[in-house]
């Protein structure tokens, strides 16, 4: 058997692969196993912040396992210390719990403002968490419950108790939501990544700010997809003048190796006691060092170059032939079509570019470090695909 038929066969059927066998890369250029080059505008899902085989990441991760590969939690290492004090140095924030996905980011957050309320008020006193509608927050039971889209629910029920799903296209819908339930805090996304790649509106942002102020909650930011460098700022709530108490990122921040981080600040940070959570891959050695990395390298310069390359990408989609409109913050797009996203996938992927989808729309993530060279050459058979 070939590679997609052992695939086919032995491994579980909960993906719809791409018919393209990856064998490497560079940067944002990506070689499948005939040899067909692909410049990369997906990233492995907001993984890949420097691309393909980016030469210091790999250089950290390989000097780190050439040392130790993995301690358990009981012991110190020092990459796990470092990005601790490096994240919090970057975001005022006060402890790091680190874990493996960005699901694990959340259900970390979950249990640890849970937990907040529970030394306040008494366990279950205040155990609702609001979410949003049509928001992704994970794959896990506790995650899809927090989840606010139906095709995500389907077979999984019953679902953990706790999660209420406030519209945040309707105005007051948050507050009424926070105001009737025993809430410990409320969790968004700053652009809904898997609802369609939707930025909060900004009366609904001021919503946000003014709902946490004023009822004793904390406020949850995800920034699994949002985060490390991919919104124009090292984290989105930063563009938005959030003041979150707990941060949770995945993706990006490992470069390619299992990394998450549940970032707890001044009013969370002492959420967790000894033996109250733990993961025995997380805060990994390797992993970390590889975050060190890449997080090292996340800087203002960097950050324009991101905010350049988003608005050479919207200035030359708006308004083109097939396009509908164009939504997102940074290198996180997502471009409304008048075809089906899935045909436009498969015509740039025949042409030597490929492109993520998010329910109807094109998603764009690419590496932060692709050229404008790349950028010119990909977003050009874009538009040829969106507009047959
Ligand atoms: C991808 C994603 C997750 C889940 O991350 P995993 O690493 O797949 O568990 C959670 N929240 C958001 C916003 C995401 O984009």
């Amino acid at each position: 058997m070939n590679v997609f038929e052992l695939d086919r066969t032995y491994v579980a059927g909960t993906y719809s692969r791409h018919p393209v066998q990856l064998v490497g890369g560079k940067g944002a250029c990506l070689v499948d196993v005939d040899g067909k080059e692909y410049i990369d505008l997906g990233s492995g899902i907001a993984v890949n912040v420097f691309g393909a085989c980016d030469e210091k990441w790999q250089a950290a991760v390989t000097a780190q396992i050439g040392k130790l590969q993995h301690a358990s939690n009981l012991f110190y290492t020092e990459p796990c210390a470092r990005l601790a004090e490096m994240l919090c140095g970057r975001t005022g924030m006060k402890k790091v719990f680190f874990s493996n996905s960005g699901a694990e980011s959340n259900e970390c957050a979950i249990k640890a403002a849970r937990r907040w309320a529970a030394l306040k008020w008494g366990e279950e006193v205040r155990p609702v968490i609001v979410t949003l509608k049509n928001s992704f927050h994970g794959r896990t039971l506790a995650t899809i419950s927090a989840t606010g889209q139906d095709s995500f629910h389907k077979d999984f029920g019953p679902f953990l108790p706790g999660f209420v799903h406030a519209d945040p296209a309707t105005p007051g819908d948050l507050t009424r939501m926070v105001k009737e339930n025993p809430c410990c805090a409320v969790m968004i996304e700053c652009v809904q990544g898997e609802g369609g790649v939707l930025p909060l509106r900004a009366e609904f942002v001021e919503e946000i700010k003014k709902v946490v102020a004023e009822n004793d909650v904390l406020l949850i930011v995800d920034e699994v997809q949002t985060g490390n460098g991919r919104s124009g700022a090292l984290y989105a709530y930063m563009n938005l003048g959030l003041e979150p108490d707990i941060v949770t990122t995945a993706k990006g921040i490992g470069g390619g190796l299992p990394l998450g981080a549940t970032m707890l600040g001044e009013r969370a940070k002492d959420a967790f006691a000894p033996g109250t959570h733990g993961s025995t891959f997380g805060g990994n050695p390797v992993s970390c060092a590889g975050g060190l990395s890449i997080i090292a390298r996340l800087d203002e310069e960097l950050f324009a170059g991101v905010r350049e390359k988003s608005a050479y990408i919207v200035r030359e989609l708006t308004g083109a032939k097939g396009v509908k409109a164009v939504t997102g913050m940074g290198l996180m797009l997502g471009i409304e079509c008048e075809r089906e996203a899935k045909d436009v996938v498969a015509d740039c992927r025949a042409d030597g570019v490929l492109v993520l989808t998010a329910k109807t729309k094109i998603r764009l993530l690419p590496p932060l470090n692709i050229t404008m060279q790349q950028l010119e050459k990909a977003v050009k058979v874009l538009k040829e695909a969106l507009a047959k």
